[in-house]
């Protein structure tokens, strides 16, 4: 049996059918409508559609980038969607498509995917952390995916490592998003006077990769940020693993051993060796396999 995962991205919406083990058959891409829920819910019906004909699919699974109430089934806030704010995005999708429909937070899915069949597989405690626009966050505990009261646990991109930092998207200052973030990197770069393209964190990591020594730093600086979030979780949960995925980690070891250090530096030194910092195994699919794996467990 096959399960589709959609991950609505800002600006793109991924959906896969996956099977029952975790693998893509197929994948499609579509324009997020992020305006028009009835433009949003017909693009979704449309790719659920087209992944049906070749394979009979049995549930349907969803990340949304917002936060979700697990009780009531409303997504609470989605700072690039206005138009899934106060929606009950399951449901409304469950009655258009006539198939079971499970809601998540895009980075609760991410962790999921990575836990059930990626880089966390097999293991009790893990974290998730997703470094792209924003920084998201998600927890495995004891086995199970961590919602908290509400569903809103795991929002690490706001924890603060700053008292006098620099002003969020929600609406806090000093949280460690404004730093460790595509937009976060460029912010530095741009304090920092970085010379030659600063346009985004490709460009600022391919100047790097050049020999720029400032575009180094940027990420040295931003890798040390990671390191304290990365320290903190492992203080406060003495986890098994940390996996790093998301568009940034393009960036890979010259941000990771940045942040390897500072969790050294940081970290209680028995709690950090049970930890390893590692990379996604699925990127760039985690999201889309985590809400199907997700489809498949819930129902
Ligand atoms: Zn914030």
């Amino acid at each position: 049996m096959h399960y589709i995962g959609i991950d609505i991205g800002g600006t793109t919406i991924k959906a896969a059918r996956v099977d029952s083990l975790g693998a893509v058959a197929e994948s499609l891409k579509a324009p997020t409508p992020a305006e028009s829920l009835d433009g949003l819910i017909a693009t979704l019906a449309d790719l659920v559609s087209r992944l049906q004909s070749n394979a009979p699919v049995s549930s349907v699974g969803v990340g949304i980038p917002g936060l979700r109430n697990t009780r009531t089934g409303v997504i609470q806030t989605s700072p690039h969607i206005t138009c899934i704010r106060n929606v009950n995005l399951q449901e409304m999708l469950q009655r258009k498509l006539a198939i079971p429909v499970l809601a998540e937070n895009d980075a609760n899915a991410g962790a999921y995917g990575e836990w059930r069949s990626g880089a966390g597989k097999g293991l009790h405690h893990m974290a998730y952390i997703s470094l792209g626009t924003g920084l998201g966050g998600g927890l495995i505990l004891s086995d199970r995916l961590f919602h908290g009261t509400s569903g809103y646990a795991g929002e690490l991109g706001h924890t603060v490592v700053e008292t006098a930092g620099r002003q969020c998207d929600c609406g806090a200052s000093g949280c460690i998003e404004t730093r460790v973030s595509g937009p976060g990197i460029v912010q530095t770069a741009l304090e920092r006077g970085v010379s030659g393209d600063v346009s985004s964190a490709g460009s600022i990591y391919a100047a790097a990769m050049h020999g720029n020594e400032g575009a180094k730093a940027v990420f040295v600086e931003t890798g040390r940020y990671l390191g304290m979030a990365c320290a903190n979780l492992i203080n406060l949960l003495n986890l098994q693993a940390i996996v790093i995925g998301g568009g940034v980690m393009a960036s890979g070891d010259l941000l990771l051993n940045a942040t390897r250090e500072e969790v050294h530096r940081r970290a209680f030194r028995a709690s950090a060796q049970d930890c390893p910092i590692v990379q996604s195994h699925l990127w760039p699919d985690a999201g889309v396999i985590g809400a199907a794996m997700l489809a498949r467990d819930n129902s």
